[in-house]
């Protein structure tokens, strides 16, 4: 079996070092092949962007140039349906049926997941790998912390394996704490602030003339 695939979607409004470092984290503990960082484009489970969609790829194309891991992935832009994840994970497990599919969602995330469309069936195709954010816990209680429990595990050699129906695990990784969010950065700019430090240099100005105006 091949190196595992990391599948990291986002609405990267603007793209962080929040995402980024992190992403890097898991590719490298992991010994993943590659992490395909996929934006959407109609977000199903929150707020609509502020930037426009050619402004957020465009981003990610640019921050992402010279790190060879991360491939920018375009196919939830390109379908005419909702971004459900389920149906994007659906279509890489056809386009790569020899990788195992890894999908990395912050704790946030992880804990809206419950929301998804068909969310049980991310498991038929990819493991799910979710990593610590601050301020925010994993789920201790109730019908959704059960089913983590039957199917957490600790061993990352279990996300080597191609996922069967059903199958997936879900592994809980410590990364580096970055206490850095979209929105709040859209709401420094807004209110006459940088991002400096919060995001790559080369998108920085940009970033600035986008959410000033
Ligand atoms: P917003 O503040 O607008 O809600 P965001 O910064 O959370 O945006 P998204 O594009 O919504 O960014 O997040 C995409 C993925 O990145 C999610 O899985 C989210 O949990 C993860 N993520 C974003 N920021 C961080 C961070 N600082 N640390 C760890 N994971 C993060």
């Amino acid at each position: 079996m091949n190196r595992p695939i990391g599948i990291f979607g986002g609405t990267f409004d603007p793209v962080h070092f929040g995402h980024l470092r992190p992403a890097l984290e898991v590719c490298k503990q992991l010994n993943l092949e590659q992490v395909r960082l996929i934006p959407s484009k109609v977000p199903v489970h929150r707020a609509q962007p502020v930037a426009p969609l050619e402004q957020r790829i465009l981003w990610l194309q640019q921050v992402t140039e010279a790190v060879p891991q991360f491939v920018v992935d375009l196919r939830e832009v390109e379908r005419e349906t909702p971004s459900w994840m389920v149906v994007t994970l659906e279509s890489l497990k056809k386009e790569f049926p020899d990788h195992p599919l890894v999908l990395i969602l912050g704790m946030d995330a992880f804990l809206q997941l419950e929301s998804w469309h068909r969310w049980q069936a991310l498991l038929d195709s990819a493991h799910l790998l979710v990593t610590h954010r601050p301020g925010f816990v994993r789920p201790e209680r109730g019908i959704f912390s059960d089913w983590l429990l039957q199917r957490e595990t600790e061993q990352i050699t279990l996300l080597h394996q191609r996922v069967e129906k059903g199958e997936g695990k879900v592994l809980f990784l410590s990364v580096t704490q970055l206490e850095i969010s979209a929105s709040g950065i859209r709401s420094q700019i807004v209110a006459g602030g940088t991002p400096l430090f919060l995001l790559p240099d080369i998108i920085h100005n940009s970033v600035i003339d986008c959410y000033s105006t």
